[in-house]
């Protein structure tokens, strides 16, 4: 029998983002005396690790609590319990004060970036703000800075005189990019940073997210609901279902041998562009995600398993390895 295990990397991996039972959850309700009576458990004993330099995936469906991970773990939200451990620094309950070195070196991408691109200001104010914040006073160093960010992500000098409104998504997208690479972070949290643009312009923009990462050095935690667009840029990948982590692996190890039934599900749900070949493949995700209201026992997952037997009723399932470095919650891995 399997022991339960921590879901931890190699002892010779430098690990940047170390995340040990992470807790976030909403009062949603009182009662007349003021005492809470129900919780939103949105992310609810969460661990896993992140080396310095790779792509950390995060994969689930909408809801399940990975945008509140990552938001969490660069603290753009208060957390409920548990230790951010950033370069062996604890992230998690410090004040405002604290974590402003911090901010510098963690930084973010979302998925709309027309809502997060004021849209009165010119690209050049836009990449600018964060250089003044972070301290270069000097009026010509910051513009010549503006104009080498956004060679990088593909614009050109002329596009720094423009408004948000005058560009297309990707584009949109690549000043977004630009914008957050201004204060030299090393560590990127991409909240599904694709999911709103075209499929043909999805793919440019993770490869120009690859290639920032081999030249700057940067560490990604790269959010994204469904699995067929993480599988390209994540090194290991971690599946999530209603706050809890069922699955950690090495990526093509996720892909070739999954060992929860959930990220079984997920995966036959990625469409198959040969017509011939779907017939013969069969969507094993049924149903809706649970509410994350309920409060359950056993295994969350259950309602919606079918290979559910008993014991998952009853007992959750913890993490366990089942071969190096993947790591699987489900009890038939007992
Ligand atoms: Fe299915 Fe049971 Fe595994 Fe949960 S623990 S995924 S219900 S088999």
């Amino acid at each position: 029998m399997n022991t339960p295990q921590e879901p931890r990397v190699s002892r010779k991996q430098d690990v940047l983002v170390d995340v040990k039972h992470l807790k976030k959850h909403y009062p949603i309700e009182k009662s007349l005396f003021g005492r809470t009576t129900k919780v939103l458990k949105a992310v609810d004993d969460v661990s896993f690790q992140i080396v310095r330099g790779e792509t950390f995936g995060l994969v689930g469906e909408s809801g399940c609590g990975k945008s509140t991970t990552g938001r969490s773990i660069i603290r753009l939200h208060e957390v409920t319990s548990g230790e951010i451990l950033y370069d062996g620094n604890d992230l998690a309950h410090m004040s405002e004060r604290e974590l402003l070195p911090f901010r510098k070196r963690m930084q973010a991408i979302f998925q709309d970036p027309y809502s997060s691109l004021n849209p009165g200001m010119t690209v050049m104010q836009l990449i600018s703000e964060p250089l003044e914040i972070h301290g270069y006073s000097n009026r010509a160093e910051r513009k010549e800075i503006v104009l080498q960010l956004l060679s990088k992500v593909g614009l050109k000098s002329e596009h720094a005189e423009r408004f948000p409104h005058e560009f297309s998504g990707g584009q949109r997208q690549r000043i977004s990019i630009a914008r957050s690479l201004a204060a030299k972070p090393e560590f990127v949290l991409c909240d599904e940073p694709i999911s709103a643009l075209d499929v043909s312009v999805q793919a440019q923009v993770i490869n120009m997210l690859e290639d920032l990462q081999g030249e700057l050095g940067l560490t990604y935690l790269f959010i994204a609901h469904d699995l067929s667009m993480v599988r390209h840029i994540s090194n290991r990948i971690g599946v999530m279902y209603l706050g809890k982590l069922v699955e950690i692996a090495p990526s093509d190890e996720l892909y070739t041998h999954p060992g929860h039934p959930y990220t079984k599900a997920l995966l036959s749900a990625i469409p198959i562009p040969n017509p011939r070949l779907v017939t013969s493949r069969r969507n094993l995700l049924q149903g809706d995600l649970a509410s994350p209201l309920e409060e359950t026992t056993g295994c969350k997952f259950r309602s919606r398993c079918p290979f559910a037997v008993g014991r998952c009723a009853e007992v959750e399932p913890e993490m366990r390895e089942v071969s190096p470095g993947h790591f699987v919650a489900c009890h038939l891995n007992d």
